[in-house]
């Protein structure tokens, strides 16, 4: 019997006058040993879109998410003999409900727009490479990041004006919240799982860790 209950929050960022809203569905299928983060995005796009466009462009994101996040990691049951189900682990997921007619939701509403202009959570620009049905989706997976609960993390002075030192521990990598072209890193999907989304007082063993899937 599937499990699922309502992950949601907003964190104020370090930087910045940004405050980030993380909001989804969180979906625990013990049978499976799987669990599926599902935030709701409703998008307005150009009125002068085909439904081939709009379709395309659905098709190309969700591409780009799944490529990003899914049959990469997992939450390993810290001590397995304490466990009674999935002692091998539970692998993570994202799959993203994309609607295009209006309907009352508590999560995301994006516009598209038909340009190339700097996108943010709520605006994503299509003739940019990172939000285009043929490119990268970098920027897409990067924005869904801010979803489940991510800040920007700005490494030097060419994202954040101003800013000579990085935030990041010395030595650390340049992940995706830096850098739409680099993938998400296992700190990522730590502060996702254990800290927004509270996988350890949620999940039916005492304490999870994250792991390669
Ligand atoms: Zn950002």
């Amino acid at each position: 019997m599937a499990q699922r209950w309502n992950v949601g929050g907003n964190i104020k960022a370090k930087f910045g006058n940004v405050v980030v809203k993380y909001s989804y569905v969180m979906t625990y299928h013990p049978e499976k040993c799987s669990l599926t983060i599902r935030p709701k995005i409703q998008l307005t796009f150009p009125s002068t879109f085909t439904k081939a466009k709009k379709d395309g462009l659905i098709k190309a994101w969700n591409k780009a998410i799944a490529a990003a996040f899914n049959g990469k990691w997992k939450v390993v049951p810290v001590d397995p003999n304490r466990c009674e189900q999935c002692k091998n682990g539970i692998a993570i997921r994202v799959r993203v409900k994309f609607v295009t007619s209006w309907t009352w939701t508590d999560d995301f509403e994006v516009t598209v727009h038909d340009d190339n202009v700097r996108s943010d959570v709520n605006n994503w620009h299509v003739k940019d490479k990172d939000f285009s049905a043929t490119g990268t989706g970098g920027g897409v997976v990067h924005e869904l990041c801010h979803m489940l609960g991510l800040e920007d993390e700005y490494v030097d002075e060419s994202t954040y004006p101003g800013k000579k030192e990085s935030d990041l521990p010395k030595g650390a990598k340049d992940g995706i919240m830096n850098n739409t072209s680099k993938p998400i890193l296992d700190r990522h999907m730590e502060i996702i799982l254990f800290n927004r989304a509270k996988l350890n007082e949620k999940l039916p063993c005492p304490t999870y860790k994250l792991a390669k899937q």
